[in-house]
């Protein structure tokens, strides 16, 4: 070969190699309470490996049952905690019913929880971490599902499953398990003592999916130490999904400050802000998810229901912000 075909083969070769990185983004799609807002309930988002694997975060209120059509192929369930708005105790009658201030969120989950009725409707495999496997297992198993479908990754380790590695890591919350899950004389006396299951720590998440993205679901958190310790200098999260809705987890100003001083990602999405966070797509003035776009330094992305944002592997969004 001559100079000038060496320099076409080798052109050919970098175009072949790196195109294909190229278009390896991670899509997250949130399925919140309206198309095109953020809105109190709104937790759930759906990521996508480039590989096709599809992962459904904290299903919650918002997700209508297993019937809802935005689900589509769900391999894998996270759930961070057992409360109802994560867990999924009850939820929207269909997607967009209600308002996003007043969502009718009449059916009801219980006693299995929507994320357990998603997982046997689309086979998907549940992970947890700390004793949430074995809830989980039971339940699947009092239902016709697969108990092994309910897989533990407790903190320090990590699972790898449709390509992509799980870890869960600390978040400091509670997690009481509500006696309306165990049902029983038990699940009567327990209800009626005010006391809930013990299902170990609650968890945030840090996935790295195939194409190298590392991202970090802080479930509903204070802020720890761990933010900075493990999510950043172990694991370097490029892309992190921050709760925002104080009272129960940080408020705008703590998440802005885990964002820039502790985790310091490429990008945030924020969530869980428990207020009309958006009105027609647009930041609502005067509310906390305003409050937390204002104090975050790194780019911030509004979770607007049903439409798709990809990440590279920098945690970079490279379409749908
Ligand atoms: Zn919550």
């Amino acid at each position: 070969m001559n100079r000038s075909t060496w320099i076409a083969a080798l052109g050919a070769l970098g175009a072949a190699v790196t195109f294909p990185v190229l278009a390896q983004t991670v899509k997250v799609t949130p399925l919140g309470g309206i198309d095109g807002e953020f809105c109190p309930h709104d937790r759930a988002l759906i990521f996508e490996d480039p590989n096709g694997t599809r992962i459904l975060y904290d299903p919650g209120r918002t997700v209508a049952g297993a019937s809802d059509p935005r689900l589509g192929k769900v391999d894998l369930i996270l759930v961070s905690h057992m409360h109802g708005d994560h867990v999924g105790n009850a939820h929207n009658k269909a997607p967009n019913s209600g308002s996003c201030d007043k969502p009718d969120t009449s059916v009801s989950a219980m006693p299995n929880s929507s994320a357990v009725n998603i997982a046997l409707a689309k086979k998907s495999k549940i992970v947890t971490g700390s004793e949430m496997p074995a809830f989980f297992a039971a339940k699947l198993k009092a239902n016709g599902g697969n108990p092994a479908d309910s897989i533990l990754a407790r903190f320090g380790g990590s699972v790898t499953i449709g390509g992509v590695r799980i870890a869960t890591v600390a978040a400091l919350h509670s997690n009481g398990l509500v006696p309306d899950y165990i049902g029983g004389e038990l699940g009567k006396a327990m209800k009626e003592a005010g006391i809930a299951g013990d299902v170990g720590l609650a968890t945030g998440f840090v996935l790295r999916f195939s194409n190298g993205l590392v991202a970090y679901l802080s479930g509903d958190t204070g802020i720890t130490a761990d933010q900075e310790l493990v999510v950043r200098n172990h694991y370097n999260a490029k892309l992190a999904v921050m709760n925002i809705g104080d009272v129960f987890t940080t408020g705008p100003t703590e998440a802005a400050y885990v964002i820039n001083e502790l985790v310091k990602p490429a990008a945030v999405i924020p969530s869980h802000a428990n207020e009309v966070g958006t009105v027609n797509g647009k930041v609502r003035p005067g509310s906390r998810t305003e409050a937390f776009m204002k104090a975050v330094k790194v780019s911030a992305h509004i979770p607007l229901s049903g439409k798709t944002m990809e990440f590279d592997s920098a945690g970079k969004c490279t379409a749908g912000c």
